[in-house]
């Protein structure tokens, strides 16, 4: 089995004292030994970023846009091949790696209007022959810390728009798919990169700490699960740096009675069962206003799920592939049990699972429970899996009253023909991405991305508008010029133009 390296001042390194294995997870093989950095390779990386800033930093704007305008060629032109090595290592479909990538790529469309975006603002003649304005600077080395699930997105939420803000990035990407993450910073090194302003570094908490401990390091940008996130944040800011945390999720849909039911249940099946449910913005709870719906939801919901092609993700035309490592398919299996247990109606079980051929595989089948209430496990905690719970509640008020309970707050959405319910649920709801008819409402990359509660620690989203905030301090400036011939008293009283 191939070692995977780690990836500083544009060349590879090893450093494998430690390892990890990298499993196919449709197969259940380990297919490749991960080096797991120690603080030297840590501090390598740091070193190498530190030395990159301040010529990266003071390269025109318009420059850098041009790396991120080949970096998108490249993308483009590797799209099946990136999607392949997300496949083989996360379990997704095929189909499901490149929607991944794509969206991915539209955040280094965004970084490529650096320019403009990075144009500030300027005031002539704020006083007597005084022009002011604020500059956008970047803030030196930054960390991006990300989760499996999106090995080749989220990753992209961040470094590209960092980078084109003018600062060096280290990537600590997710131990197990870092394939695809690893290939993409190299397209991004043959799109003209200068060595050292990306670093990819890969490893466990000590690689994280060894970041987060740094003082070289000013900002931390995470995404994965809510006690790391919170972990992350505290050990960040303590040490004064900006930091931005997503956590996890537990996203609901809520169903009206005025619902198009087809529609919605076609919605639900994508966002419920895609990716195995391994997404922050997966729905994973059904909230049914009045019995009707939730009995004709279950109805047309279940011989879909039956139907759930599900396969070794390679392959195409498939709906679902496996979870991503064998634990992560024990502790659905565990939330299945709980729910049976805790007395939830179990009316499609996905336990026992298995794909032909591929009897090793970490696949679970598609699940789903009725009679769920929120003092459940399966409701109460993320379960990152196929499993959808139905709640049945009487009012849209009820409705939004659970969802607000809820301790997370990342997504969630509403199925209805009625105006004044949707506009009541977006005003009234606690969370920070809300979908009318839209199961999965995840920005684009021209606006910003975050949950609210204990889905995000920060005050910014992540990516677009709030992500240039992120990657930038601010600078104010006020010049006077005065003219040689002109003498100007002192002034002790405060300055004003009244
Ligand atoms: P995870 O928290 O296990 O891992 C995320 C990252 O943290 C990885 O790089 C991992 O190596 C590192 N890490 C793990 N343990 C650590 C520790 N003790 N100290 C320091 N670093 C550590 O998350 P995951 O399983 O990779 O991803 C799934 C989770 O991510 C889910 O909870 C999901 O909801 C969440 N997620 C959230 C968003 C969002 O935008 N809010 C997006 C994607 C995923």
């Amino acid at each position: 089995m191939a070692t995977i390296k780690h990836l500083i001042h544009g060349e590879p390194v090893a450093d494998d004292a430690r390892t990890t294995d990298v499993f196919n997870p449709s197969t259940g093989q380990a297919i490749h030994t991960l080096g797991l950095a120690s603080r030297a390779t840590i501090r390598k990386a740091i070193d190498s970023a530190q030395a990159a800033f301040p010529a990266w930093r003071n390269t025109p704007a318009a420059k850098r846009a041009q790396v991120m305008f080949r970096f998108k060629q490249l993308l483009e032109a590797n799209e099946q091949r990136i999607a392949q090595l997300i496949s083989e290592e996360h379990g997704k479909t095929l189909e499901d790696a490149v929607g991944e990538l794509k969206r991915g790529i539209e955040n280094v469309e965004f970084a490529s209007a650096a320019p403009e975006i990075l144009k500030g603002e300027y005031s002539r003649n704020v006083g007597p022959n005084i022009d002011a304005w604020s500059d956008l600077q970047p803030i030196g080395v930054v960390a991006g810390i990300t989760p499996f699930n999106f090995p080749a997105m989220v990753p992209l939420w961040m470094y590209p728009l960092a980078i084109a803000c003018g600062n060096c990035f280290i990537l600590k990407p997710s131990e197990r798919d870092p394939s695809s993450t690893l290939l993409i910073a190299e397209l991004l090194h043959e799109a003209g990169l200068p060595k050292g302003v990306l670093n990819v570094v890969h490893g466990d908490k000590e690689a994280v700490d060894a970041l987060i401990e740094a003082p070289e390091v000013k900002a931390l940008s995470f995404v994965g699960s809510t006690p790391i996130a919170e972990y992350i944040y505290a050990e960040g800011t303590k040490r004064g740096k900006r930091v931005q945390a997503l956590g996890g999720a537990k996203n609901h849909a809520v169903l009206m009675p005025d619902a198009e039911l087809d529609n919605a249940v076609s919605a639900l099946m994508g966002a419920a069962y895609g990716s195995c449910g391994e997404r922050c913005m997966a729905i994973s709870v059904a909230v049914c206003v009045g019995d009707p719906v939730a009995d004709a939801l279950i109805d047309k919901l279940v011989p879909q799920i039956k139907a759930l092609k599900i396969g070794a993700g390679t392959s195409c035309g498939l709906d679902m592939g496996p979870l991503v490592t064998a634990a992560a398919r024990d502790k659905v299996l565990g939330y299945i049990d709980d729910g049976v247990a805790a007395g939830a109606k179990v009316v499609v079980d996905g336990r026992g699972f298995k794909v032909a051929g591929n009897e090793e595989g970490f696949f679970v089948g598609g699940t789903l429970f009725d009679r769920v209430t929120p003092e459940m496990r399966i409701y109460k905690e993320e379960i990152f899996g196929p499993v959808l719970c139905v709640v049945r509640v009487n009012s849209l008020e009820a409705a939004i009253q659970l969802i607000n309970d809820h301790e997370y707050g990342n997504g969630t959405c509403i199925f209805t023909r009625d105006g004044e319910s949707a506009r009541l649920f977006c005003d009234e709801i606690e969370v920070g991405m809300v979908g009318v008819n839209v199961p999965l409402p995840v920005p684009v990359s021209y606006h910003s991305f975050g949950g609210w509660k204990r889905s995000l620690f920060g005050d910014l989203h992540a990516y677009g508008p709030d992500g240039v905030r992120f990657y930038t301090r601010k600078k104010a400036i006020t010049q006077r010029w005065p003219k040689r011939t002109s003498h100007e008293a002192a002034q002790f009283a405060f300055p004003s133009n009244s």
